[in-house]
């Protein structure tokens, strides 16, 4: 067990993430557990959302973000195919 190294988080910012119930967080707004270890407070790891997830993303339900609304995500890939945020909502 490392105990000289400070934690860093393990989630992206600019990204989404589902966690338990199908919540979603960012890097923002996640709790320390999900910040550093990737897990939500139920064990489970939480799954980046991809482009697919923003297509399939219903369009009543309004952009794809997290609860906090500090993320919220285009349907467009960026360099590493993960979507882009979207600068231009909130
Ligand atoms: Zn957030």
């Amino acid at each position: 067990m490392k105990s000289n190294t400070t934690p860093r988080p393990v989630l992206v910012d600019g990204a989404v993430y589902w966690a338990d119930g199908g919540r979603r967080i960012c890097l923002r707004c996640a709790g320390q557990s999900a910040l550093y270890t990737g897990r939500d407070l139920s064990g489970q790891r939480v799954e980046r959302v991809t482009v697919a997830d923003v297509r399939a993303w219903p369009d009543d339900l309004g952009v794809l973000c997290c609860e906090a609304r500090c993320t919220a995500l285009s349907a467009v890939a960026g360099p590493d195919g993960w979507p882009l945020e979207r600068g231009d909502v909130w």
